[in-house]
């Protein structure tokens, strides 16, 4: 396993130092990857925090709504103690004697409206005649109670017109007698007094509380959705007031549902749609702001959520519901009412809210990461032109003959190789010169070294001068010389070569300073031409080695001379003489 894992290693440096700018990129991908990976996982932690903090705002709120109905209960429950005592006191020996006031309110009771004023600041106490009466559920005028009724519900009006706990929430107090008079607060004007009697009837708000339908007497939650044309739904908390077993009113507090959609709405998240509920899954309130009329929980909600139900949150009491679609419900029972908080929140709203959050970080990291690659890449890049132009120094100076300035062996090979691919390609004719310089030794012995090296730096300079810009002149020893000639027959190349001899014959070099003898220094060569595909003659050692042979010929024949053919071997010509091969003819 180790030694795999060396190689693996191994090969992905390998792989690193031959292609490092793809190496760069790839790492960075990688990062980049590694980096979408933690945004997701990020993504996901976060979520579940928000998920987190969203019941921890739920609780608050519902502990909130908890109090403020729970205050608002204990004071239905003071004013149902409080009537009911004062029912019992005037109902027995201990009565107190009616006070004009009352007597008067007493004598218009069959009016078709008729009031009780309450001292400075309470509520005025409406009632309506025996005709309105007729046909409201639950009321039913007795006037042997009417005067004890009168009575307390003039002691309520003061317990009546108290403000609410939390003025966000705009609340109404009555206490309604069966006897078909009552007492409001928000004050209700003289005018409106029979319809809201009717609108209390058909609420059912006394139904509700009759002995048999209320045998233990308890308060009632109740939710009473808009009729039809009506502007306004109300949710109440009621409690009914009894003499033994005798009804006799209704304490109620009504919180509108406007006021709770508009409660709602102020207190709820943008990215939450918040209902107030009742067990029957009954829509009480939404942040959404539309009242809706008598809709339900699961009406409302995407069709991903038709299963759920009320019944069931009132039952678990509290917990986190999630839908296929993402999309979650978050639901807290209020109190002991029978209402209930459910939150309901879309999986893409959540995830793009904390996607959102951070993006931000994201984006900083993908810049960042960009913002390195881009350096990086920078770096490598100056660095690997810096080393290309060392290498092709180097590669230039180890071509070149440092004396001469012209290509040495090596060069001449490389270049060879370049050519030899052309004339392959072209079918074209390549050809060489060997040049050697005719009694160099004598050269060196007589002017000296110095001056020997003066004489091949004039030698280099004179070939330069006389070859063309396609010939590459070398030098491939001490003093030989050698010409590659591309696309050059070679009729052509002796030619060449002849021009070469003969310029060189007419130069004349000043010897170094250091020479005995400053006189100039007067020299010649000797040339062998050879070319390329004559006796299989097809690599650069096959055609040297015939220029070589053909440059001996020519030392042999007496030297200063041009050899290109085989021919031609050690005439007795005359020694020194500058002669031209005899197939090239003078
Ligand atoms: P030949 O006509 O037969 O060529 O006679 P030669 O004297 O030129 O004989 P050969 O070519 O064998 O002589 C080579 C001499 O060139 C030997 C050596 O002293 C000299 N030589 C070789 N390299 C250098 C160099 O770099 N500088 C100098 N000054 N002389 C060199
Ligand atoms: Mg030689
Ligand atoms: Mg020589």
């Amino acid at each position: 396993m180790r030694p795999r894992l060396t190689t693996l290693f191994d090969r992905l440096w390998e792989q690193a130092v031959r292609t490092p700018q793809r190496f760069v990129v790839l790492s960075f991908a990688v990062a980049a990857i590694l980096l979408v990976l933690f945004f997701v996982h990020g993504v996901g932690l976060l979520r579940d925090h928000q998920i987190q903090s969203l019941h921890q705002d739920q609780q608050l709120q519902v502990a909130g709504i908890s109090s403020v109905l729970n205050i608002e209960a204990e004071r239905l429950m003071g004013m149902r103690g409080y009537a009911q005592h004062l029912i019992r006191l005037q109902s027995g020996p201990h009565a107190i004697a009616p006070d004009p006031p009352l007597k008067a309110a007493y004598d218009h009771r069959n009016d078709a409206v008729w009031t009780l004023p309450a001292p400075e600041g309470d509520a005025v106490l409406l009632g309506v005649g025996p005709a309105a009466l007729a046909g409201l559920d639950g009321f039913s005028r007795r006037d042997a109670d009417l005067l004890a009724g009168l009575y307390v519900a003039r002691g309520l009006s003061h317990l009546i017109s108290a403000e609410p706990v939390n003025p966000l929430v705009a609340r109404k107090l009555t206490y309604v007698s069966t006897n078909g008079f009552f007492v409001a607060y928000p004050p209700v004007p003289p005018a409106d007094a029979a319809a809201t009697l009717r609108r209390i009837a058909a609420a059912g708000y006394l139904r509700q509380h009759l002995p048999e339908a209320n045998p233990g007497q308890s308060m009632r939650w109740h939710f009473a959705p808009a009729a039809d044309g009506a502007p306004d739904g109300y949710l109440s908390l009621s409690v009914p007031v009894y003499l033994a077993r005798q009804f006799r009113g209704v304490a109620i507090m009504e919180i509108s549902q406007r006021s709770l959609d508009a409660y709602l709405t102020r207190t709820t998240r943008q990215d939450v749609q918040r209902f107030l509920v009742d067990a029957d899954g009954n829509l009480v309130g939404t942040s959404t702001g539309d009242v809706r009329r008598g809709e339900t929980l699961s009406e409302v909600l995407p069709a991903s959520w038709r299963e759920a139900t009320a019944q069931e949150m009132f039952r678990r009491g509290s917990g986190t519901l999630r839908a296929a679609d993402g999309s979650r419900i978050l639901f807290q029972r209020i109190g002991n009412s029978s209402l209930a908080l459910v939150d309901y929140f879309s999986g893409t709203d959540l995830l793009l809210r904390t996607a959102s959050h951070l993006s931000a970080v994201l984006a900083a990291s993908a810049l960042a990461l960009a913002l390195l690659m881009w350096v990086t890449l920078q770096g490598i890049g100056k660095l690997f032109s810096h080393y290309q132009a060392r290498g092709d120094a180097l590669r230039e100076l180890a071509a070149t003959d440092a004396l001469t300035g012209l290509a040495n062996r090596r060069g001449l090979e490389a270049r060879f190789a370049i050519e030899y691919q052309h004339s392959r390609r072209d079918q074209a004719p390549m050809s060489m010169l060997m040049i050697d310089i005719d009694r160099f030794k004598r050269i060196n012995d007589h002017w000296g070294h110095a001056s020997g090296d003066r004489v091949l730096a004039a030698l280099a300079g004179v070939m330069r001068a006389t070859v063309r810009a396609i010939d590459v002149p070398a030098r491939v020893g001490g003093e030989e010389f050698a010409v590659l000639l591309p696309r050059t027959a070679l009729e052509e190349a002796a030619r060449i070569a002849e021009r070469l001899r003969k310029t060189i014959g007419q130069t004349a070099c000043a010897p170094a300073a250091d020479a005995a003898d400053q006189e100039e220094i007067r020299f010649t060569v000797s040339i062998g031409v050879a070319d390329m595909g004559v006796d299989g003659t097809d690599g650069l050692d096959a055609m040297m080695q015939v220029a070589d042979r053909r440059l001996y010929a020519a030392k042999a024949a007496g030297r200063n001379r041009v050899v290109s053919d085989d021919r031609v071997s050690e005439p007795a010509a005359a020694q020194e003489a500058p002669v031209v091969a005899s197939h090239i003819g003078n």
